[in-house]
């Protein structure tokens, strides 16, 4: 039987950037795809370039992403200035919507204002009220930001994307990705705009994503990467894992596979009701002339639209033909009929002026299947509690879905590299 030191399951950015941080290191990459790149693969069709969905990108690290584009070879790296929008009922409103309901039609404005004050109130002000409960996503939406903002913007946004019941996820289930804004905020950007968030400035390669995913592979071992090839069970004991065509040895397992499906295929008992996810249908749309300008993307709370998200590539590489990205939301067991929802889009991009009258030339959709991991009490505490039997059998499991989290690519380099980090410690 083979055996290798660190197995590797997952070609995407968490197992590649796991490979390249054991610098030459005994191990093997298993991707069951045949290619390498999980979610961040680019499509290149009839001059258009695309994402599996729109990627933009906002480093922390400055060192990681020296690291990267040093092996990007002359790659240019657009840096953009971010212009992002919510569409509401005929206007387009800056955002982050709560931080601009003063562009709301006058009664909406007040009604956004009177239920902000007086759900913030008691916390802010010191009225002796007591505070609304949070004790998940929903509550802290009413809570935060009152029943107006809320009920017009965040909640219908943020159920079209996760396409569950908000009160089901944890408070914090997007984690530093949710715009928060308190009273003071929201007044002050009245006269004095801020709408600067994580990603205000963004940067993209103009190879498309992929490039950032060469750039890990460039310090991989050349021949350690077994495309097609899936991991299909693990023996914890005996840590041998076994795929189609063979049973590897291993001293250690690093999964960036979905949670749920590690533990199946380790065999671990759990309840599979615990963790859920939204899949996310993306199309991608070249059309043959300019569209809106001025925009990189916008976001629709409108239940009426079949989208939850639209992004304008062609307003980030600068170029003179409308390129799209659409996101559409659905429940992990839903049926997708992407001929369906294609012409639903067509149908709604029109409505929205987003085309008029243009003419579809190139496109391509993918259906991610999970996309963003509903995050629960429950999700989290099962994860923290078969993560540990893993671990004390030599697996770790880590990335998005193996994390069972909402991160950026960034935070997925940064764990790989920690993770590497501790085994010298060990
Ligand atoms: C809609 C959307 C938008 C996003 N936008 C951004 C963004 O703008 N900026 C940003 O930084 N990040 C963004 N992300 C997050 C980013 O895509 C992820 O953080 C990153 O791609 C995850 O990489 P990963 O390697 O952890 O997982 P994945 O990309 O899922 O890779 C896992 C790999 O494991 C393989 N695999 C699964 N099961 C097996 C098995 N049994 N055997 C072998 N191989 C297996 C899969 O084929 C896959 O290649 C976005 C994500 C989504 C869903």
């Amino acid at each position: 039987m083979e055996s290798v030191g660190t197995l590797i399951v997952g070609a995407g950015i968490s197992g590649l950037a796991t490979a390249a941080a054991l610098e030459g290191g005994d191990y093997l990459v298993l991707e069951a795809d045949a290619e390498i790149g999980g979610y961040c693969k680019t499509v290149h069709e009839k001059g258009f370039t695309w994402d599996y969905s729109g990627h933009f990108f906002h480093f922390k690290h400055a060192e990681i992403e020296a690291w990267l584009r040093e092996r990007m070879g002359g790659q240019k790296i657009r840096v953009v200035e971010k212009r992002s929008f919510v569409s509401y009922a005929g206007r387009q409103i800056d955002f982050p919507f709560q931080k601009n309901i003063h562009q709301l039609p006058r009664d909406e404005f007040i009604e956004c204002l009177h239920d902000l004050y007086f759900a913030r109130a008691p916390a802010e002000l010191g009225s002796g009220a007591a505070p609304l409960p949070e004790t998940n996503f929903k509550e802290m939406l009413y809570a935060r930001f009152g029943r107006a903002i809320a009920e017009k913007f965040l909640i219908p946004y943020n159920e079209k994307l996760y396409a569950c019941d908000l009160s089901t996820l944890d408070r914090d289930a997007m984690g530093r990705f949710f715009p928060h804004a308190n009273l003071t905020d929201v007044i002050r950007n009245m006269r004095t705009p801020d709408n600067t968030s994580y990603n205000s400035t963004f940067t993209y390669p103009e190879g498309g994503a992929f490039e950032y995913v060469k750039a890990l592979e460039s310090a991989v071992r050349p021949g350690a990467i077994a495309t097609g090839e899936p991991l299909a069970r693990i023996d914890l004991e005996r840590r041998v894992a076994v795929t189609p065509r063979r049973e590897i040895r291993f001293e250690r397992l690093v999964s960036s596979a979905p949670f749920d499906r590690l533990v199946r295929l380790a065999g671990l008992s759990h309840d599979p009701a615990v963790f859920t996810w939204n899949k996310v249908l993306v199309f991608n749309l070249g059309f043959d002339r300019k569209g809106p300008r001025d925009v990189h993307w916008v976001y629709y709370p409108d239940r009426e639209r079949v989208f939850y998200r639209v992004g304008f590539y062609d307003n980030i590489f600068d170029t003179d033909r409308l390129s799209l990205y659409v996101e559409i939301g659905f429940p992990r067991d839903a049926v997708v009929d992407v001929a369906a929802m294609r012409a639903r889009v067509l149908r709604d991009l029109e409505r929205e002026g987003v085309t008029s009258g243009h003419v579809l030339v190139a496109e391509h959709s993918v259906v991610m299947d999970p996309a963003y991991v509903h995050i629960t009490q429950a999700s989290m505490a099962e994860h923290r509690r078969l993560a540990g039997i893993l671990r004390g059998h030599g697996v770790h499991s880590i990335g998005r879905y193996g994390g069972w989290t909402y991160c950026s690519i960034e935070d997925n380099i940064v764990e790989a590299r920690a993770l590497v980090s501790s085994f010298g410690a060990g």
